[in-house]
């Protein structure tokens, strides 16, 4: 018998081994074995077994097999075997979505639980008998639920024989459980809630369940305005999944930021619940797999890898915010997009699949409109809330008229603030920067200070007083006090970040309780989950953050929010920029009187003209879509044309301009309808001590309806292209942005 093995390596094949004969019964598909390969001995995966070879040369045994059984089935693998093909990677590295590491024999730790016999209680007194036994009584009695024995450790030496003397005298049971790892805080309470669904949103379930019923397995668009229970109308249909013996995914863009989501899955599935998500510890995610494997949790909801949870009969998958470009890998290969992916196994696997959102990329609007997704749209927020109130606050009069320059809140802004602290009604204001000032620069000679390795602007954090690069991590504890360049010493701090905005509010509104949310202050998920917990129990009035905060969030209190500089981002040279802040701010919006009291949103911008900002105050979703699919179109753009980019990077900027170069000029003739841009520095040409520059091709969909031409003709021009050393080329089809 021979088995092929793909390894995580950049190597377009697979390699043969001959499978001794302790391992013969074990060896299927889908396990992970080791096997030498050159010099060294690596884990890979099997993906066949044959009887027979046409291989000639010497073949190898394998020498170890990892798992007692497969850790994929074959429609995972069928999946696979798909993104290798589409985003160009090799087998071996697209199988590293499987995660490394998954240590099989991992066994969970029992502990010893216990509760007390409340009825039995009150008729022994024990305190001068046994004390020991009397004070953990006491103690226990306060629980009203079982809890573990390690609670009376501070209370005596061993809680594990007084509770066993306990639970003989019949006034406690004890009891083994099997401890779930907890993944660093990360577990959500279930939230419980009453669900009548409106009509609106029955009529939409309705819409789903005959979509399910017809199996056309090609993915429906649930477009809903925010506040309109899109997540609830998802639940009830995954509830329906689920009594059908299915089993369901529920990707999030990011986990940790939608504990009010998990929660809700928590209290409608109970422990037949995972969640799968990087935070997770080595511990906990083999846990998670091997339950997911042998079918315990039914239903998964994670980040973007969770779509690649090895649930069997698979009924359901969901994408909510199917627009965030979180979904999309960046690095390491395969730069795949979850979306896309999830579409995908829905069709492989017969499962259905949801894109959920209040503002669809523009290629699932697209799609919609065009057929190819099925669609469902929820127009109106649940219990008839009103949509929020929004101005638009136009900055550059603003100092003319309050004399005031560079503030950050404008005048009117300020006066809702304050309105809203005295009523006791709560704000969320989004600064989409962290740090405190993005620009630390010399008024005489405009010096920079930037990174060593990024070449971009270094971020003053005020916080730890140092300078940050955002990109790498670069740390500089000495703030420089003169320019390098002219030796002046007149160094200003420009731009504003959120812990600047948090030091003007705590000046403007000394009274307030403020809480930030970036990433400086999430790196631990407790601090997330606790400040969103205070926020909802009313202890924090004000929440500033980035864009961390302006999606998903439901706060029955926030009556204002306010986005202090809409700009940001706007003029990226990307073509998503526009549609990004589009939807920032429209998401934004949404936060604001999701309930009763009608809710206010302000803009501030030093561009009241531009087309987002305006469209994006009026909160008219389908003017701009339309606006956007015109400039798409006329720029040859997707959804019109497919779109790729090769990427040259090294530390030298002459090899990586030269590689390119010669790369570009080795291209065959290009085929009707492809367009080749480049080579060209990318927008941020050095990154992490490496020069970046770029090609980007685009085909007409028009000419090239599946894409196909463009993979040939890259598949020709571009892999296993020698190379020198010193350059490194990575293939992104379909990139999210060309920054
Ligand atoms: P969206 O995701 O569309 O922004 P949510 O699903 O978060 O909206 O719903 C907004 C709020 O209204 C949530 O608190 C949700 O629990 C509540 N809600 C929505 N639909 C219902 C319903 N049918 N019954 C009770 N509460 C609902
Ligand atoms: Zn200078
Ligand atoms: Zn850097």
């Amino acid at each position: 018998m021979f088995v092929d093995v793909a390894f995580p390596i950049s190597q377009y094949q697979v390699f043969t081994y001959k499978i001794p004969k302790q391992f013969a019964k074990i060896a299927s598909v889908g396990v992970r074995v080791r096997a030498p390969i050159g010099k060294r001995v690596l884990p890979g995966i099997v993906v066949r077994i044959t009887k027979e070879t046409s291989f000639t040369g010497k073949i190898k045994n394998i020498s170890e097999v990892i798992d007692e059984t497969p850790i994929i089935d074959e429609s995972l693998w069928k999946l696979i075997q798909w993104i290798s093909k589409y985003y160009m990677t090799p087998l071996g590295k697209a199988a590293t979505v499987i995660p490394a590491n998954l240590s099989v024999k991992y066994k969970p730790q029992e502990q010893w639980m216990v509760q007390v016999e409340q009825q039995n209680v009150s008729s022994i007194n024990l305190a001068k008998s046994a004390p020991a036994q009397a004070n953990v009584l006491s103690k226990l009695s306060e629980y009203k639920k079982s809890v573990p024995i390690t609670k009376f450790n501070k209370l005596v030496a061993s809680p594990l024989t007084v509770c066993k003397s306990l639970e003989k005298k019949g006034l406690a049971k004890l009891y083994k459980e099997v401890s779930t790892p907890t993944a660093n805080n990360f577990e959500f309470d279930p939230i419980h809630k009453e669900i009548h669904f409106s009509d609106t949103q029955t009529i939409a379930v309705n819409k789903i369940e005959k979509y399910i019923k017809e199996k056309k397995h090609n993915g429906m668009l649930l477009h809903g305005v925010t506040g309109s229970g899109k997540t609830e109308v998802y639940i009830k249909i995954a509830q329906e999944i689920f009594k059908k013996g299915k089993s369901i995914i529920i990707l999030l863009p990011e986990i940790a930021l939608t504990p009010q989501i998990a929660g809700r899955f928590r209290a409608v599935f109970g422990d037949k619940v995972g969640l799968w998500h990087s935070k997770l510890t080595g511990a906990a995610r083999a846990f998670t797999w091997t339950n997911i494997c042998n079918g315990n949790y039914k239903v998964v909801v994670g980040a973007r890898s969770a779509i690649f949870a090895p649930l069997l009969n698979l009924g359901l998958i969901v994408v909510d915010e199917e627009q965030e470009t979180s979904y999309k890998q960046e690095a390491p290969d395969p730069r795949y997009h979850a979306r896309d992916v999830a579409l995908m196994r829905g069709k492989l696997q017969r499962a259905a699949v949801l894109l959920v959102s209040a503002t669809p990329s523009l290629e699932s609007y697209y799609n919609q409109i065009m057929g190819k997704l099925d669609y469902c749209y929820l127009p109106n927020r649940f219990n008839n809330a009103e949509y929020p109130t929004v101005t638009v606050v136009d900055m550059i009069k603003e100092p003319e008229e309050t004399g005031k320059i560079g503030q950050i809140f404008s005048s009117s802004l300020q006066q809702k603030i304050e309105q809203r602290l005295k009523n006791k009604e709560q704000i969320i204001l989004l600064q989409n920067r962290r740090g405190y000032a993005p620009i630390y620069r010399c008024r005489d000679c405009g010096e920079m200070l930037i990174c060593p390795t990024c070449s971009i602007p270094l971020t003053y954090h005020r916080v730890g007083e140092n300078l940050q690069c955002h990109f790498c991590g670069y740390l500089q504890t000495e703030i420089p006090q003169q320019c390098s360049h002219c030796k002046s010493s007149n160094l200003v701090l420009s731009g504003t970040g959120t812990q600047k905005v948090e030091d003007v509010i705590c000046d403007t509104f000394s009274e307030a309780m403020v809480a930030r949310l970036d990433m400086d202050t999430t790196r631990s998920g407790k601090m997330l989950t606790t400040t969103l917990k205070k926020f909802k129990d009313g202890k924090i009035d004000i929440l500033l953050g980035t864009q961390m905060i302006a999606k998903g969030l439901d706060f029955d209190n926030v009556t204002l929010v306010g986005v202090i500089n809409a700009d940001t981002g706007l003029f990226l040279p990307d073509f998503r920029s526009g549609e990004r802040s589009f939807q920032l701010i429209y998401q934004a919006s949404g936060r604001s009187g999701r309930r009763k009291k009608q809710g206010e949103v302000v803009i501030q911008t030093y561009n009241a003209d531009n087309p987002v900002i305006r469209y994006a105050a009026r909160l008219d979703l389908k003017k701009y879509y339309n606006i956007m699919i015109g400039e798409r179109k006329e720029l040859n753009y997707p959804p019109f044309n497919w779109l790729a980019k090769t990427e040259f990077t090294g530390t030298k900027k002459r090899t990586v301009e030269k590689t390119a170069n010669t790369i570009r000029n080795s291209f065959q003739k290009k085929f009707k309808g492809l367009e080749i841009l480049g080579p060209a520095w990318c927008y941020r040409e050095r990154l992490r001590g490496k020069y970046r520059m770029q090609i980007v091709f685009k085909s007409s969909k028009e000419l090239d309806p599946n894409g196909s031409k463009l993979h040939q003709y890259l598949q020709n021009n571009l892999l296993d292209k020698k190379i020198g050393s010193g350059v490194k080329i990575n293939i992104d089809i379909d990139p999210v942005s060309l920054l």
